[in-house]
């Protein structure tokens, strides 16, 4: 077996192509090399290593020690030096890289190799003994921490230390000799933490990261890290081993990390960072502040690359062209300037937010980069939500505490928490919260993930809170260097005010700024991005869309996100208002038929308004009208005093109406009187519903000269038979308005599946049904006979020993509940091949759901008004 690939010396064996095998690193490095870009040397221990490793209780296979000095021979006499050699050594760097990239796992190792001897053939080789010890003590370092578990607190205790005591500030101002103490400290560190000196031999630091690669796939961190990503265990993860490049040799050399087009806005601009004489992550860690690449985004006090070294910034300029040609997608690009001469050391997809997204795959598919179809599917569908999301209500009264850098977009407010951990104690209580961090590592990942917002005083905008934050939609404000932190105390301190933790604090993503308190939001306003998005995806996709609405403002919000009408209305809503839920309340506890029809009488004009409303909205688009159907029990008069309101209205004993409570009250609501069972006890309620759907689409027909065609559904429905009856009920009442008036109307019957009951025998339901809407919350509680209200305390143990895959409320449990969601649109089409088909449940607006039923042949899905656009692009990308 071929367990190594190389790169850049002399040969590619690998291509970007091969990503399971080499990792997203490992594959892209060859890439660029593959297409002539300055990579150093090196070679890519394949993915399938770490599985044999794993596999054989930790052992390499027997092969791999003899493929690796063969490829570090070739390394070497691509480099002209040699690994441990006295005169002229050769250094690498150790770097993981999984299929993506994954934060958790083991952080990369540079200047390998350096010992006490070969440090002096550095320094003599390279004519500056300053960056050999300066190499030398950032190994032992960055080897100490990450293979040895070193507290990498106490190195960076002994540098403060030691720089305080010279009474130096940069890293950059120690010289040669400085540096030595430090690493002599550095070893005494090592001696004392770990009980061995540390390694010498360089094959001993090799084998040494490699096997710390390898061991870091199954470390906690990562672990969680894919838990919550959903990345199998099983894809291992590669070692790249790269010769090393320099940019600590002096002012004309430098770092840095750079994207091809703004990860915030999606803007067509170069945007990156870097820093002079500076090694590795320097850029991100927060050490030193560091500087934009384009001089147009530099302020007066910096010092941009293209004017400090315009060589390699020309350079850079027209790698980042190319790379987004041959890759035809944002990239997010690391590089290293060692004397002037560019090395690349890093590509990939860019993160980016949710605006950046939408805007890039545009303007991409408008510069002919990639065809519409591309860009559709380029935007992730639940993403679009973070644009759908409030921003802060321009005219509210705000009190400004500080401004950092706007890493991340949107608006958040929340309270103050200074861990993930207690992020995740307050979110899980339904509290907002603000994670307040010095900078984040990916063991606050988890902390970021449940928070509103990151707040950080340190790091720049590439660094690992802003990245992180872009990609998961969070908002994000980073280096906000004013603002103090005492993670001891728990306090943030600024400007003379000091926060605690559940404190509440606003954060403007947008602009940087930190607000104190609570500042109010207003719905964002959409940009032409997104209407031409939104447009694309219309023109491809097949499943219709509409919305679950019932008051006129949901209404108008999903016309406004381009809902196609409503598709589930649920009138119970309805009856809660303080003017109506007297008078049903006297409508379920009389027991006198003409009480009961007075309080029903009361209820038409409401109902009659409410459909009014709608159908006026809607002008002329379908709408799905439930019938009342939630259990009893929820509209029964509960304390004493709304007992006593209904006995009055109705003239009665309050005595006996309390005994008619307890009769009426259920032990198993949800499984007992509702849906068409309560239209079958209670014929009237849904005679007048019925009605005032009828005379509202009359009145809205008249009015507006269009027809309103309304679609009555009836809920809960088990049996053929219980359809029937409500629907020769409900075309008597709606015959008895049309001969009052005189007129003729257009309307549809039909009934919601969410019974298995249903579903097994719809094709004989279908003969009475003129359209099925599957109610997939109902059908799957009924179907899992899991309680949608009681499954919280255990559902989320089954996602995570996997026994789920996912949540079914959230995504749908396609082999069961869609088993019978398929069987019943195929028994419901033999019957009627014309009927219409939707689904009005949760899972109308889960992309993973919606391509499923793109696959089963729904007409449509329905979904809350703010998931119509994530469901617009879903279909269509469920349609590509
Ligand atoms: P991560 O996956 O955390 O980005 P990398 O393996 O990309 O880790 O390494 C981080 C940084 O270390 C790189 O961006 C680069 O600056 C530096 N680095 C890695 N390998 C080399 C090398 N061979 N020469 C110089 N710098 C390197
Ligand atoms: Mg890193
Ligand atoms: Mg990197």
């Amino acid at each position: 077996t071929k367990w190594i690939y190389s790169f850049g010396a002399g040969q590619n064996d690998g291509n970007a192509g091969m990503r399971n095998l080499l990792g997203g690193k490992g594959a892209n490095l060859a890439e660029m090399s593959n297409i002539g870009l300055p990579v150093p040397p090196g070679f890519t221990i394949t993915t399938e290593v770490c599985s044999a490793f794993y596999d054989n209780g930790r052992q390499y296979p027997p092969e791999l020690k003899a493929q690796l000095d063969d490829a570090m021979a070739a390394v070497e006499k691509a480099m002209g030096l040699r690994f441990g050699d006295a005169d002229a050594p050769l250094l690498v760097s150790v770097r993981s890289g999984a299929r993506v990239s994954m934060p958790g796992m083991m952080d990369t190792v540079l200047n390998l190799g350096l010992n006490d001897q070969t440090v002096e053939g550095l320094a003599r080789s390279s004519g500056d003994a300053r960056f050999a010890w300066d190499s030398y003590r950032r190994f032992i370092q960055m080897y100490g921490s990450v293979v040895l578990g070193v507290s990498h607190h106490r190195f960076e205790d002994l540098l403060e230390q030691t720089k305080r005591e010279l009474g130096k500030h940069d890293d950059t101002e120690l010289t040669a000799e400085e540096w030595q103490m430090v690493l002599k400290g550095y070893k005494d560190i090592v001696l004392n933490e770990t009980g061995t000196p540390f390694p010498e031999d360089p094959q001993d630091q090799l084998w040494g990261a490699i096997g710390a690669v390898f061991g870091s796939w199954m470390n906690p961190r990562a672990n969680t890290y894919r838990r919550l990503h959903d990345i199998p265990a099983s894809w291992g993860t590669a070692v790249n081993v790269q010769s090393m490049v320099f940019g600590n040799m002096g002012e004309d050399c430098a770092t840095g990390v750079c994207f091809t087009r703004d990860p915030s806005t999606g803007e067509n601009v170069f945007y990156g960072e870097y820093l002079i004489n500076a090694q590795g992550e320097d850029v991100v860690a927060g050490i030193r502040t560091p500087q934009p690449m384009a001089a147009e985004r530099a302020t007066p006090d910096q010092n941009p690359m293209e004017k400090a070294l315009p060589e390699a910034y020309q350079e850079m300029l027209k790698v980042r062209d190319l790379l987004e040609r041959h890759y035809k997608d944002m990239q997010d690009i690391e590089f290293t300037v060692q004397s002037n001469t560019l090395y690349l050391l890093q590509t990939r997809s860019g993160k980016r937010t949710a605006a950046a997204a939408l805007r890039i795959a545009i303007d991409m598919a408008q510069e002919g980069l990639i065809t519409k179809e591309e860009a559709i599917s380029r935007v992730p569908p639940a993403s679009l939500d973070q644009l759908l999301h409030p921003i802060l209500d321009p005219k509210a009264e705000r009190k400004q505490l500080a401004r950092g850098l706007p890493a991340s977009p949107g608006a958040a407010t929340g309270v103050i928490a200074f861990s993930a951990e207690d992020v995740e104690d307050r979110a899980s209580k339904g509290e907002d919260v603000i994670l307040v961090r010095i900078e984040t590592s990916p063991e606050d990942v988890h902390g970021m993930h449940a928070a509103r917002g990151v707040l950080t005083t340190r790091g720049g905008m590439t660094s690992h809170a802003a990245v992180v934050a872009r990609g998961m939609g969070r908002v994000c404000v980073a280096g906000a260097g004013s603002i103090q932190v005492d993670y001891g105390a728990q306090t943030m301190t600024v400007n003379g005010h000091t926060l605690k933790a559940g404190d509440w604090l606003t954060l403007d993503g947008g602009t940087g700024a930190v607000y104190l308190g609570r500042v109010p939001t207003i719905p964002p306003t959409l940009s032409g991005d997104f209407s031409t998005l939104m447009g694309w995806a219309d023109s491809v996709r097949r499943l219709g869309v509409r919305a679950n609405a019932e008051t006129p403002e949901d209404a108008a919000t999903a016309r406004r996100f381009g809902a196609e009408g409503i598709g589930l209305c649920r009138t119970e809503h309805m009856f809660f208002g303080p003017d109506r839920i007297g008078h049903i309340r006297q409508m379920i506890m009389t027991e006198e038929p003409k009480a009961r029809a007075k309080a029903i009488d009361a209820l038409l004009p409401f109902q009659r308004g409410d459909f009014t409303e709608l159908f006026r909205i809607m002008a002329g688009l379908p709408v799905t009208i439930r019938l009342l159907d939630p259990p009893l029990h929820e509209f029964l008069p509960h304390g004493e005093a709304e007992l006593k309101d209904v006995a009055t209205a109705l003239g009665q004993d309050i005595e006996a109406l309390r005994a008619r409570r307890s009769a009426l009250s259920e032990s198993n609501p949800m499984l007992g009187h509702r849906g068409c069972r309560l239209g079958i006890s209670y014929p009237e309620i849904y005679a007048m519903q019925v009605r005032a759907i009828a005379e509202a689409a009359l009145a809205v027909s008249k009015e507006t000269g269009k027809a309103v065609i309304p679609e009555i559904m009836i809920p809960l429905v088990g049996t053929k038979a219980e359809l029937d009856l409500v629907r020769k009920a409900c075309e008597a009442v709606i015959a008895d308005v049309l001969k009052e008036q005189n007129a003729t109307l257009d309307y549809r019957i039909g009934t919601m599946i969410e019974l298995p009951r249903a579903a097994i025998t719809a094709d004989k339901i279908a003969e009475s049904a003129d359209f099925f809407s599957f109610g997939t919350n109902d059908l799957t509680q009924t179907t899992l006979g899991l309680s949608r209200d009681d499954a919280g305390s255990f559902l989320p143990e089954y996602v995570e020993k996997g026994l789920l895959p996912q949540d079914p409320f959230i995504s749908i449990d396609q082999e069961g509940v869609g088993a019978l969601v398929r069987m019943g649109v195929e028994k419901g089409r033999a019957a009627k091949p014309d009927i219409k088909l939707g689904i009005c449940g949760e899972h109308g607006g889960d992309p993973l759901s919606i391509s499923f039923f793109e696959e089963v042949g729904l007409d449509y899905v329905s979904c809350s008004p703010f998931r119509v656009p994530v469901a617009r692009l879903a279909s269509a990308q469920a349609a590509l």
